[in-house]
């Protein structure tokens, strides 16, 4: 077993900084964190990965015990939801155990939710010990319902082992949204039936357009599509109503008169609504960035393997969110290299 499996001991108390709410320049109050856990990935999807990816050393990837730390960290200065990603959460070894830890910080009402996203390989396995830590709701990323075509845009993926992971999240009591992203060539014309499809289960869909992250084998213009096209095709057909339903995130929701369910949009490309955001991401290897779309970066692991305290950590933590960027850049343009370097796997989505 290696430090980086190991199960870990309970962290000493924090230091208390509560009261020292997040708040960057712009005064937008940080209150969410995503969390990933891991850069590796059983899948390859096409517009995430390069089909030959070369993961971290495990030495660079924070422990278990630094991840439940850095997050307690975070969480006393004021996040109020976490959500694990990746990479793929649940492949990452011990993730129950972390999990359980951060648990804890709900019992104590120090943390409102802990939530998951996650392409549902490992659901059938998880959704029961999911649903017993405290989850509430997930999200599982399904981009087609043609096994033939999610065989190829996973490079490699069972669609079969994805959908019965999803029913096992619901049958544990899960809510679980459905993320897909569209893709002009791959699944414009089936976006319909994938709404459809989640509908008729009762559960939510959001569409998120392709953003410029990482070098990947296929040129993205090919595959950009607009979701104001998309809404578009939809109003063609299906009466579509703007729900104020604001989740602190960047998806604005339609509801749909004809299936009775919510269709969630996330337009980077074509609109941002960076001006309310509310969220950090911290990476496996414990760097902080405050905006998806750039490139600015504080590492909290220097902090933490340098000896410093809890305190030093969250005097890092401020600064960093201090000069979190107004919002992003992203543009594709063909043959032109992504906005940014940094791979949606090393992010987190
Ligand atoms: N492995 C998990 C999953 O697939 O749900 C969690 C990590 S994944 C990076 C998070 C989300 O990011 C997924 O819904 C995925 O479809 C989306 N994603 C990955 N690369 C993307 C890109 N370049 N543009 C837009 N969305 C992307
Ligand atoms: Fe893996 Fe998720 Fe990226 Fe697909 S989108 S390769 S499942 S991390």
């Amino acid at each position: 077993m290696t430090p980086y499996d190991a199960p870990f001991a309970q962290p000493a108390p924090l230091r208390s900084t509560a009261g020292s709410a997040l708040t960057d320049g712009l005064g937008r109050k940080v209150t969410y964190l995503r969390l990933s856990v891991t850069d590796r990935c059983d899948l390859r999807c096409v517009y995430c990965m390069a089909e030959h990816m070369r993961f971290l050393p495990k030495a660079e990837v924070l422990t278990l015990e630094e991840l439940n730390r850095l997050a307690s960290v975070f969480i006393d200065l004021g996040v109020r939801k976490v959500r694990l990603t990746g990479g793929e959460p649940l492949m990452r070894k011990g993730i129950l155990d972390l999990l359980e830890y951060l648990s804890g910080h709900l019992a104590s009402g120090a943390l409102d939710e802990i939530t998951l996203t996650t392409n549902g390989t490992q659901l059938a396995k998880f959704a029961p010990d999911l649903a017993r830590l405290g989850l509430k709701r997930i999200n599982v990323s399904m981009d087609t319902l043609k096994p033939d075509l999610f065989r190829r845009l996973t490079r490699g993926g069972d669609l079969t082992v994805v959908q019965a992971g999803i029913e096992a999240a619901r049958a544990a009591g899960l809510a679980v949204k459905i993320n897909a992203v569209a893709l002009a060539r791959d699944n414009r014309a089936e976006i319909p039936a994938l709404i459809q499809w989640s509908h008729a289960r009762g559960l939510d869909i959001t569409l998120i357009e392709t953003m410029p992250m990482g070098e990947i084998d296929e040129d993205r213009t090919d595959q950009f599509l607009s979701l104001a096209e998309v809404r578009r095709d939809l109003d063609s057909f299906w009466t579509l109503r703007d729900l104020p339903l604001n989740t602190g995130g960047p998806a604005r929701y339609v509801a749909v008169a004809q299936t009775g369910g919510r269709i969630g949009f996330i337009t980077p490309m074509t609109h941002n609504f960076c001006e309310g955001c509310n969220r950090v991401r911290l990476t496996c290897t414990g760097t902080l960035h405050t905006c998806l779309g750039q490139e600015d970066a504080t590492d909290l692991r220097a902090v933490l393997r340098g000896g410093g305290s809890d305190a030093d950590v969250a005097a890092a933590i401020a600064t960093g969110i201090a000069t979190k960027p107004k919002g992003h850049d992203f543009r594709i343009d063909r043959g032109a290299a992504p906005s940014v370097s940094r791979h949606m796997s090393t992010t987190g989505g």
